[in-house]
């Protein structure tokens, strides 16, 4: 994790780079007041709070907006609206409703088998419409394929953009509504165009490093999502595999069996294995996952117990 003062971002732009288990929190500062874009991970709370109050200062921060409501983007706004009683929380249209009735299943907490804290909102980031950040407005833009509700940020006059899980400098996030047996990598690819058009000079992702290099972001991005739209259970393979390194991430290190039992309680698991595994038994089919993550080296095995690698 690291502070980065990008000397392209616009005035008062300050990117909080994390990891993977929390996305990128973006601190924004004005004249006046700091707002901020994404929250991280609920465990990570503490880290966020004390990294969003050095980004500040001595400015209160008074907005809080979510890019879209995945566990790793809006984990923190709990806490941060119990530190800052005066925040605006802004979510993306869509799931108002599933948030003021705080219901897990709809905001994809339960069928990934993670958590978020409940918290409040006061508003919505309409695409087409512009919201002001720190020093500068910023365009609200639809980008749906990862998330159907996700929005990205893009400011004109630096042309940054914050582009959320949409396009990361290696590629982009999980394909979600293809796991729920809709199909968005048309959405993805419509997206990747969305932001060719806008061009940004900078682009702040979701999570990973600023960068400023777009071409070769986008020709991977669209590289990778072809792969998938040729063979989708590849995809699906994969976003299963992401599901449960991010589960490793939280818990460092885990029992098999503890995770074997969590697979079968969170349903995108079960969604996958009936629509493109069908032929392999539930507890076989995500212990060969999690094989596949130690072959890889994104997880260890000491005995009976994975270990986050
Ligand atoms: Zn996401």
């Amino acid at each position: 994790m690291e502070h980065s003062t990008h000397a392209r971002l616009p005035p008062g732009v300050v990117v909080l780079e994390r990891g993977w288990l929390s996305s990128n929190n973006v601190v924004l500062r004005g004249q006046d007041e700091a707002a901020v874009v994404d929250s991280g991970y609920w465990t990570h709370s503490e880290q966020t709070l004390a990294l969003v109050a050095a980004a500040a200062g001595p400015l209160p921060v008074r907005m809080l907006v979510n890019t879209h409501l995945h566990s790793d983007h809006c984990g923190g706004n709990a806490a941060l609206q119990s530190r800052y009683p005066q925040l605006q929380t802004l979510i993306p249209p869509g799931l108002a409703r599933a948030v003021r009735e705080w219901d897990p299943v709809a905001l994809t907490y339960e069928p990934t088998g993670q958590h978020c804290p409940p918290f409040l909102i006061q508003g919505m980031l309409v695409p087409g419409t512009s919201v002001r950040l720190g020093e500068s407005d910023w365009e609200v833009h639809a980008a749906p394929g990862h998330d159907p509700q996700s929005i990205v940020l893009f400011e004109p006059a630096s042309r940054t953009l914050i582009s959320a899980d949409a396009l990361w400098e290696n590629g982009f996030g999980v394909v979600f509504p293809e796991l729920e047996g809709g199909s968005a990598f048309d959405e993805v690819a419509a997206t990747l165009d969305l932001i060719e058009r806008l061009a940004p000079a900078v682009v702040i992702p979701g999570h990973g490093s600023v960068f400023t290099a777009l071409g070769p972001a986008l020709e991977g991005a669209r590289s990778r999502l072809a792969a998938y739209a040729r063979n989708p259970a590849r995809h699906a393979s994969h976003a299963a595999k992401v599901l449960i390194k991010f589960k490793l991430l939280e818990l460092q290190r885990a029992p098999l069996e503890e995770l074997l039992q969590w697979t079968s309680r969170a349903r995108y698991f079960q969604l996958v294995r009936a629509r493109w595994f069908a032929d392999q038994e539930s507890r076989a089919w995500a212990a060969s996952l999690m094989d596949d993550l130690v072959r890889s080296g994104a997880a260890a095995r000491e005995g009976d117990v994975l270990i986050n690698a």
